[in-house]
This record gives C-alpha cells, sequence and structure tokens, in this order.
C-alpha cells in the first residue's frame, strides 16, 4: 500500500461581490473577495486546510486589498454581505503618482495639463 499525498497552495473565488465606488480610482466598481490557503491532500482529496488569507480585489482598476481573517471567514460563509472601506488593507492599490513631463509637479491621473505649468501631459 502506498500513499499519494502532497501540499499544495490554491486560490478560491469567494461567493462575494459589492458594488462600491472605488476608493483607489473613484470609479464604479466592484469588489470580488477571495481567499488563498495551503492543503495537504491524500490521494489527491484534500485534508485539511491551513494558512488562509482573505484577499479583496476591484475589478475597475484591480487594486489590491486584504481583509481581516474573521471578516474573510464571514464571508466565506455567507454571512456577511458588506465589505468598509475602513476593512480594506490596501495590498497593491497600482496606482502610480504621476508627476509633470516639464515642471515634475505631481498630477492627478485623470488630469491632461499640468496645473502648474500647463504643459499637456
Ligand atoms: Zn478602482
Ligand atoms: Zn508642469
Amino acid at each position: 500500500m502506498f500513499f499519494v499525498f502532497g501540499i499544495s497552495s490554491k486560490e478560491k473565488k469567494l461567493d462575494f461581490t459589492q458594488t462600491i465606488i472605488c476608493p483607489n480610482c473613484d470609479a464604479y466598481g466592484r469588489l470580488e473577495a477571495f481567499m488563498t490557503y495551503t492543503f495537504f491532500s491524500l490521494f489527491f482529496i484534500p485534508i485539511f486546510k491551513w494558512n488562509k488569507k482573505y484577499y479583496v480585489r476591484s475589478t475597475c482598476c484591480g487594486s489590491l486589498y486584504a481583509i481581516d481573517k474573521d471578516l474573510g471567514n464571514d464571508i466565506e460563509r455567507g454571512s456577511k454581505s458588506k465589505i468598509e472601506e475602513s476593512d480594506l488593507h490596501p495590498i497593491d492599490t497600482g496606482y502610480r503618482q504621476r508627476f509633470c513631463t516639464n515642471c515634475n509637479f505631481p498630477i492627478e491621473p485623470e488630469f491632461q495639463y499640468c496645473p502648474r505649468c500647463g504643459n499637456k501631459q
């Protein structure tokens, strides 16, 4: 008798979406929750999971947030249907500060012209 076992990591999408005004890009977007975990499997059947981590991604700009484990647990069980903005811990907001190509003044992403020198970006 021999055993086939392994340890793997996986990402699982949770049954959760929430329409929001994105805290990152101010567009209407959706939050989607997923979790990652490590699991031990025997004969390709997952026996137990650990190291669960929960994340939320916004569909508009793809920014990524970590959420607390308790909140993630609730979402996974379906007992939580709303995430507050204060629950989101930004990991990768994909936001890169732009600077004017002429005078290096920091420019909002939606600006086409530099507010300081008027240079077109
Ligand atoms: Zn966004
Ligand atoms: Zn400028």
